[in-house]
């Protein structure tokens, strides 16, 4: 089920168009990622999102009814340039922060005390802002994002100015809070965090969208239709067989009763095997594939080399821009 859909949204700024007729859901509990070059218009997007600015046409659904002002409290943002007071202290300004999200003064009290033993910060309360580290900053702010448990949370770019080991205590919290059933939207340029967490993705450039879906299908879709293989070899496997598969793969190797290598769909069918789009010519041939493995020895490993989510960024929006 969709908690988001949002429907040919356009926002157009003097003379710069930064959404062009946007389109695509978001689905309940998933954790989504909004990727894109610098100004390809995600933050506007999130300003949509958030209410602070509103769309020239089309329109969001919030749980199927259109976004309204009473959506502003099942929607927690984190925004990339953070502002905390720096002249106040850090349990006074977060307690403020948790009051301006609708909670009342002894849960705040309470919510906060637990937020601040769990990260294991009890000692920052009264500190002032201005004596905090960017990364401490940002965990004060990531508290007060999702104090009140929103039903969305919109991270910009969330482990900017973290150290590896605060980075990774965020990102269990993110999955945590999908987990306790909250819909994560996270806008970032870290690939590699894309590829760990994120279910699904849109990539915007130039204020379209020029790919959508889950991340495992837009991984196999980009699929490279070569495998990787490791296979243990029988004690009596057949020579010929091995020698005839010597010729039709790269990197072949026999070490330790193991062959191993890598398979190119086209080459092993000795043509050119060029629609790797076409999901049943692709599986016939990794059948055949298989069948021809098995008769060597048991397969420990045989899977397809898929290019990273870094690697698929960077082919989409070169060919985006050649395209123009
Ligand atoms: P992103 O967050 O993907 O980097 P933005 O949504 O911030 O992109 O910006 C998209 C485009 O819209 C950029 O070219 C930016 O310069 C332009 N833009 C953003 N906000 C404004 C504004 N308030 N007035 C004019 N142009 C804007």
């Amino acid at each position: 089920m969709n908690i988001i859909h949002v429907n040919q949204v356009r926002k157009q700024y003097q003379n710069h168009l930064a959404l062009n007729d946007v389109s695509f859901d978001i689905e309940k509990g998933s954790i989504f990622g909004l990727l894109g070059p610098n100004g390809a218009g995600k933050t506007t997007f999130i300003r949509i999102l958030t209410m602070i600015t509103a769309p020239d046409s089309g329109y969001i659904l919030f749980n199927n009814e259109k976004l309204d002002s009473h959506n502003i409290a099942d929607i927690g943002y984190l925004p990339e340039e953070r502002g905390l007071y720096k002249k106040m202290k850090v349990g006074e300004q977060a307690l403020y922060l948790a009051r301006l999200k609708g909670l009342d003064r002894d849960t705040a009290m309470t919510e906060l005390k637990k937020w601040f033993i769990k990260f294991d910060i009890t000692s920052w309360w009264d500190k002032k802002v201005e004596e905090l580290s960017k990364g401490m900053a940002q965990k004060i702010q990531f508290i007060t994002t999702i104090i009140h448990h929103p039903k969305v949370l919109i991270f910009d770019e969330p482990f900017s100015g973290f150290d590896p080991v605060n980075a990774s205590i965020l990102k269990q919290e993110i999955i945590n809070q999908r987990n306790n059933g909250a819909t994560i939207v996270f806008s970032t340029h870290n690939m590699e965090s894309v590829e760990e967490l994120c279910d699904s993705i849109v990539l915007i450039n130039n204020a379209n969208i020029v790919l959508d879906g889950k991340v495992k299908d837009i991984k196999q879709r980009f699929g490279t239709s070569l495998y990787n293989f490791d296979i243990e070899m029988f004690d009596d496997y057949n020579q010929n067989i091995v020698e005839e598969m010597k010729h039709k793969v790269d990197d072949c190797l026999i070490k330790d009763g193991h062959l191993s290598g890598k398979i190119s769909l086209d080459k092993y069918l000795g043509e050119s095997y060029s629609n790797v789009s076409d999901k049943h010519l692709k599986a016939e041939t990794t059948n055949m594939i298989v069948n021809d493995l098995i008769k060597i020895g048991n397969i420990v490993t045989f899977n397809e080399v898929l290019p990273t989510m870094n690697d698929i960024f960077i082919k989409t929006v070169t060919a985006n821009k050649e395209e123009k």
